[in-house]
């Protein structure tokens, strides 16, 4: 399949992905795009147009702030939608050929916060980051706590805070400890940290009191994002005790514009890792659920040097997108159009594949060395940190984008 556009081999945004997002050009109103190339085609400009096959369309569902109401038209709408735009990407005798208006330079576009975010939960689905953080603030030799294995731990996160890729964020203050005392501080963090992980988005809701179960719940699924989960860990060390992250969490996460459909990601499911014990029945599942999805991290000094700090992939995830959400509602809780559910950072098995200073740096005892000479034990201000993601396979390449945010000192 290709493109009358020009799109280059190694661009995220190929014809194979067709990611939705929100633009705004100017002062002009928000509205849904796809990403393609370097562009992005207009979405209600389209429709507009008269273009889309299905006439009961209304156009103002691309003339929005969110992707909630277009999401919430359901994958038996969405899915042939985005067929029909990849057909009038691919097609010789497109319409769209001699329509360039509809179509925006993304360096021209301010991207926005693509949905509405209605609830956020966060995971802790690696097993090779349970066990490291295990080993860091516990037991080196009993790592995983006994739930670990026979569930997804997740907790309740903070959704007003989510901001997208390019929002600044300013270093949090809270109490801490300092080495060797018993009494808390107040100040700015010391340990600011990032988390690698990715986030997955809801289209359909479900009913109070009516689990999700495990074969069905990818219907749930809309797509995929990066997430950064930025973390104080100093912060989070005195208060997790005894019901888990707070203010160590809640003053920011970042995630990138486009979301990846699961049906642009088709081609990348993988066999999950086995799971050993056996999981109870209501967290089995059939077929290839986790995804082949290589991550990075670079950290960007002020001066614009650029270092590689991790390279990670989604497909270790030990508990997979399916079994979350089965998990989520097994209780009966209900989930609606715009929840967002991050994955939990995802760390590999080397040391270089870990996702997040706290690992990479084994709490600072291994500081980083970065290009420009210098080194980090966690991040300093006006560091900015870039969680990248693409898909690849068989020449077919489907990307995210970035996440990307800059740490600017306390006020
Ligand atoms: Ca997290």
């Amino acid at each position: 399949m290709k493109s009358w556009l020009n799109i280059s081999d190694n661009s995220d945004f190929s014809i194979h992905n067709l990611p939705f997002g929100i633009f705004s050009v100017g002062a002009s109103k928000k509205r849904v795009g796809v990403a393609i190339g370097e562009q992005i085609l207009d979405l209600y400009g389209v429709t507009s147009k008269g273009l889309f096959k299905n006439k009961t369309l209304d156009k103002k569902v691309f003339l929005q702030d969110y992707l909630n109401p277009m999401m919430a038209l359901g994958k038996s709408i969405t899915v042939p939608l985005r067929e029909e735009i990849q057909n009038l990407l691919v097609s010789t005798r497109s319409p769209l050929r001699k329509m360039p208006k509809l179509f925006i330079n993304q360096k021209d576009a301010s991207l926005h916060l693509p949905i509405k975010i209605t609830d956020y939960t966060d995971f802790y689905s690696s097993k090779e980051h349970a066990t490291n953080v295990g080993k860091l603030f516990r037991d080196p030799k009993n790592a995983l706590l006994p739930n670990w294995k026979h569930l997804p731990v997740g907790y309740h996160g903070r959704a007003s805070s989510i901001v997208v890729s390019g929002t600044d964020i300013i270093r949090p203050k809270g109490q801490t400890i300092p080495m060797g005392k018993s009494k808390p501080i107040f100040g700015p963090s010391r340990l600011m940290d990032f988390e690698l992980e990715t986030g997955f988005v809801i289209g359909k809701k479900s009913e109070l009191g009516k689990p999700i179960k495990c074969n069905k719940a990818e219907e749930h699924i809309f797509g995929m994002v990066l997430f950064n989960d930025w973390s104080a860990r100093d912060i989070q060390k005195w208060e997790y005790v005894p019901l888990g992250p707070f203010l160590g969490k809640n003053f920011a996460s970042t995630i990138s514009p486009w979301i990846v459909t699961l049906e642009a990601l088709k081609p990348f499911r993988v066999q999950g890792p086995k799971q050993s014990p056996k999981v109870l029945p209501y967290l089995e599942y059939r077929g290839k659920k986790n995804f082949d999805i290589n991550l990075d991290v670079v950290l960007e000094t002020k001066e614009g040097i650029a270092t590689t700090l991790s390279r990670s992939n989604f497909q270790f995830m030990y508990w997979n997108m399916s079994q979350q959400l089965a998990h989520h509602t097994v209780n009966g809780c209900n989930i609606n159009i715009g929840d967002l559910y991050g994955s939990g950072t995802i760390s590999g098995k080397r040391k270089n594949s870990y996702g997040s200073m706290l690992e990479l740096t084994w709490r600072g005892t291994k500081p980083i060395k970065l290009k420009d000479g210098t080194s980090r034990k966690f991040i300093q201000d006006h560091d900015t940190i870039i969680l990248k993601g693409y898909a690849e396979k068989k020449g077919i390449r489907v990307g995210f984008g970035e996440a990307r945010g800059k740490i600017l000192p306390s006020k």
